[in-house]
């Protein structure tokens, strides 16, 4: 079975996504999947990147191949497109090819709303967004799932982009330190690659989604940002080798996120949380599991 893009974005349920993005994660602390750090091979011009995220997750084992071009902004090319392929882990055999492009939209913004439900205030009611692009549509539509918020705005590097973005989903756009003083929650989903979100803006008890950094060349947040939090990530060892923003300020990681939703720890006293994306392949492996499920169910 192959399922393209269109296909994938049909069978897409966020609340079935967010359930199953919960289990992999409890799953991956918990020790239960084989993933290593993934491996990336970087082309000069134009500068791009091409990973390969392999994980074994219960009765499916698998891999994305995912490809980051930034240039394509403005083209009609995205500048994240994807494959993934399962197998079978009790066989070997093949089962299906994805569209992994859909399935990295939605399963980083379903990690995001797990994190924003477990870290942000219960009383949180004001949300920025960093950023225009796909990951800053999925993440409104995913974190509005977990927090009612009476005001959400909007700041994006090209004010057009920013504009357009803001009217399709009701925000307002502002400058930028205007849009992170006083927000509760911040979510930085952009291809910068110097830090832009400065720690002097924050309110003192606010949630940071830092999702848009991967990888040693690209930071979106400065170093008082990371002083004081409590850092949270997917997965110790990749957020050891592939974040800039915790390697760079030197900041201890308080938990994996699994271990929060598991309650194996406890939720940081800290006022100020980040929880650092970086994009583990067990989310993508999982939630190609379970579109597949309904494709079969839906399409035989
Ligand atoms: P898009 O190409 O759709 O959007 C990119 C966004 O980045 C745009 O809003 C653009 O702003 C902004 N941008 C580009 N360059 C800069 C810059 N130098 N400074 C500030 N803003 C900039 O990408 P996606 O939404 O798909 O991805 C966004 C980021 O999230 C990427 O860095 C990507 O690698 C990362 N990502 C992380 C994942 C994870 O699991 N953690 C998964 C998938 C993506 P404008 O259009 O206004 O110029």
């Amino acid at each position: 079975m192959h399922l393209t893009a269109e296909e994938v974005e049909k069978l897409v349920d966020l609340d079935e996504l967010i359930a199953e993005m919960r289990d992999a994660l409890i799953a991956l602390s918990a020790g239960k999947v084989i993933q290593p750090v993934r491996s990336v091979l970087t082309t000069e011009e134009p500068p791009g990147w091409f990973a390969v995220m392999p994980a074994i997750h219960g009765d499916v084992m698998g891999a994305k191949l995912v490809t980051v071009f930034p240039r394509n902004a403005g083209t009609h090319l995205h500048t994240h497109q994807a494959l993934i392929v399962l197998f079978s882990a009790r066989t070997g055999e093949p089962v299906a090819t994805l569209d992994g492009r859909v399935i990295t939209a939605w399963r980083t913004a379903a990690v995001s709303a797990l994190a924003t439900q477990a870290l942000a205030h219960p009383e949180a009611r004001v949300l920025t967004i960093l950023g225009s692009g796909v990951q800053a549509r999925t993440h409104f539509t995913a974190l509005s799932k977990v927090r009612q918020f009476s005001e959400v705005r909007v700041w994006s590097r090209t004010p057009e982009n920013a504009a357009r973005f803001a009217q399709e989903i009701g925000a307002k756009v502002m400058d930028l330190e205007e849009a992170i003083r006083g927000a509760d929650v911040i979510c930085s989903v952009t291809n910068a690659g110097e830090a832009f979100v400065r720690g002097e803006w924050l309110k003192e008890r606010v949630h940071v989604n830092a999702v848009g950094a991967v990888g040693l060349a690209a930071r979106e947040l400065d170093d008082a940002v990371m002083q004081g939090a409590a850092i949270v990530v997917e997965q110790r060892k990749a957020a050891g080798r592939e974040s800039a923003e915790i390697m760079c300020s030197g900041s201890a990681i308080y938990a994996e996120l699994g271990e929060i939703l598991a309650q194996t720890k406890t939720k940081p006293l800290q006022s100020k949380t980040v929880y650092k994306s970086l994009g583990v392949a067990v989310e993508d492996v999982s939630a190609a599991r379970l579109i597949w499920r309904r494709a079969v169910s839906r399409y035989t």
